[in-house]
């Protein structure tokens, strides 16, 4: 650890000179007395990756009362609460751009409308740990020292003043924001006991800003929220009291209704349900158990040895479906193999929507079977399937349909969404399923007995390219892993970059601590990495300092990283 003035005068020492110099900063500490700034990595010029510096802050200094660390989810909604005011103050304080490339850049992973486990910032009951990046100031590739100076001597311990010392936050802002998240967790573990799927208040906003916007649409054009009477389930929460909303309840629910109704809006928030939500954002009281899968088709994909039998059976060129592999699925083997890989890494809840659904594995009628005959037709349609996966499984599902009014038969109960509002039609769906037959054959499909146990072989992951080890997330939807990039755009639920790169460096260091030993199955693989992000922390990932862009991932989608690796084996 150095003084302060030992980075001050380093600064004007290397002022004007090339920008290699900087390097000197690089793996130091320098005390400020009230925090200490690290500097783990010094970037190589100034059009490249920001430097990364660290902060640290007692927590004597940073005076936070002892409530804030009583328990896990509260640490979660703190952290996610002071990188979000670093980020706010490095708006308000930053002079900003100043030099060539990102010169005066300062940067924290900033997040979205959901608050999830993120490296950018570490509260412990020892201290705060802010990682930020920093554009180190240079004209051209020459070193603008004085401009350093102003940085780390002027903004950063402005910003650090104004975010992280508990007497200069608002305190009912930060109360409310752990609240609410911490509401949100005990309201998912009681859907349980009510032997629900998902909740949504009353009161709810659903709808976006945009098809860009992930923000609230305006309060004064979205209908809010309102559970149809029959459907209303409550809650007792700590802070809130008493909440009131739809209760989704286990089996099989069908969410009906003509087009643009807000059908699909729904499921989306349901979708999101699994995460929680910022105060203010509309669906801070829309849960969903964590397991939930957004299932879709995906045409083009790759799949490697699933066995989508219970759907998927005799096709033409007798592959064999029990094993079956395909490097460019089509849209119902596709989401027959989603669906399947969704139960094997472990799922309660399907959601599925006819809009981005393959029409073929969704429903036969009547009239198809008639032309088609079973013996032709290598399909058994999820219709047909869909009782089997809750009798058998306990997995639900939860369907959008505008369309196929033959799942009336198999619904358990079915929400109208009539003009943004929803309301049951279970009974009257019923009475027309029963006045108004549907004439189709139950076609029996294989049973979902055997899912378990696809051992991925280790050979087949190549994360180098050349000697080295690339990964690296190529925006949200795609990660380059070694010579190949796994395609992640069909992952609804994917939500944040951060988690695009966690899922990289995920796999690398499941391979580098043969954890994909050849013998574990994926399920196993993903408990056992899951168990050791819970021990160590999502930073252990990281293969050099601790890196402040993670932001963890769920088990669903690095699972489903894994089956989109085109050169997977399995063993
Ligand atoms: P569907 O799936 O039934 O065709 P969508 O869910 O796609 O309908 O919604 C259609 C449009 O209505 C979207 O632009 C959406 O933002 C908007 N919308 C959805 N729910 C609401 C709501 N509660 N209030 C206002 N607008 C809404
Ligand atoms: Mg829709």
């Amino acid at each position: 650890m150095q003084q302060k003035d030992r980075l001050y005068q380093t600064l004007d020492q290397i002022d004007s000179q090339g920008y290699k110099s900087y390097k000197k900063l690089q793996k130091n500490w320098y005390d400020f007395k009230d925090f200490k700034l690290g500097i783990p990595y010094v970037q190589g010029d100034p059009y490249a990756r920001p430097s990364s510096i660290f902060i640290r802050l007692s927590a004597d200094k940073a005076g936070f009362k002892n409530w804030y660390y009583k328990n896990n989810t509260r640490i979660k909604a703190v952290e996610d609460y002071l990188s979000r005011k670093i980020s706010s103050n490095i708006s308000k304080f930053l002079e900003g751009h100043r030099g060539s490339g990102k010169s005066g850049l300062i940067t924290i992973a900033s997040p979205g409308q959901e608050v999830i486990k993120r490296t950018s910032l570490e509260f412990t009951p020892h201290q705060i740990e802010a990682r930020i990046k920093v554009g180190l100031p240079a004209r051209g590739r020459t070193v603008m020292g004085y401009q350093a100076q102003d940085m780390f001597f002027q903004e950063i311990p402005k910003i650090v003043k104004n975010s992280l010392y508990f007497k200069n936050i608002e305190e009912e802002h930060l109360r409310n924001h752990v609240e609410t998240v911490e509401e949100q967790t005990i309201l998912r573990k009681k859907l349980r006991d009510k032997n629900l799927v998902s909740f949504i208040a009353n009161g709810s906003i659903l709808p976006r800003k945009s098809g860009i916007s992930d923000r609230p649409m305006n309060t004064r054009e979205a209908v809010p929220f309102s559970s149809p009477c029959e459907e209303e389930v409550e809650f007792e929460l700590p802070y809130s009291g008493k909440i009131s909303g739809l209760g989704i309840r286990k089996g099989i629910t069908l969410i009906v209704g003509g087009g643009y109704h807000g059908k699909s809006t729904l499921l989306e928030a349901v979708a999101r349900g699994v995460y929680d939500h910022i105060p203010g954002d509309g669906r801070e009281y829309v849960v969903t158990r964590k397991d939930a899968v957004k299932i879709r088709a995906e045409d083009g994909r790759r799949i490697e040895k699933v066995n989508i039998s219970p759907f998927i059976n005799n096709l033409p060129g007798a592959e064999k479906t029990r094993e079956f592999s395909s490097e460019n699925a089509s849209g119902s083997t596709s989401q027959a193999a989603n669906i399947i890989e969704a139960l094997e890494l472990g799922t309660g809840l399907l959601l599925i929507d006819e809009d981005t659904s393959a029409t073929n594995l969704m429903i036969r009628d009547a009239r198809m079977q008639q032309l088609v005959s079973k013996d032709k037709e290598p399909i058994t349609p999820f219709i047909d399937q869909v009782e089997k996966l809750y009798k058998n499984k306990e997995i639900s599902t939860l369907l959008v349909v505008g369309g196929a009014g033959d799942y009336f038969d198999v619904a358990d109960r079915v929400i109208m969404m009539d003009e943004y509002r929803p309301r049951s039609a279970t009974n009257q769906a019923q009475e027309i399923a029963r006045n108004l037959p549907s004439q189709r054959q139950q076609e029996e499909g294989r049973q979902f007995s055997s899912l378990s146990g696809r051992i991925p072989d280790p050979d087949s992951f190549n994360p180098r390219k050349g000697r080295k080890i690339k990964v690296r997330p190529r925006g949200r939807e795609t990660i380059q892993f070694g010579r190949e990039n796994i395609d992640l755009s069909s992952l609804e639920q994917l939500l944040d970059q951060g988690q695009t790169k966690a899922i990289g460096d995920i796999l690398v260091y499941a391979l580098k601590n043969d954890i994909i030993d050849g013998k574990r199955s994926l399920s196993e693989i993903l408990t056992e990495i899951y168990n050791r992000l819970e021990n160590e922390g999502l930073k252990t990932i990281s293969p050099f300092q601790p890196d402040g862009d993670y932001v963890l991932p769920r088990p669903q989608e690095t699972g489903a990283a894994i089956n989109r690796l085109r050169s997977l084996k399995i063993k």
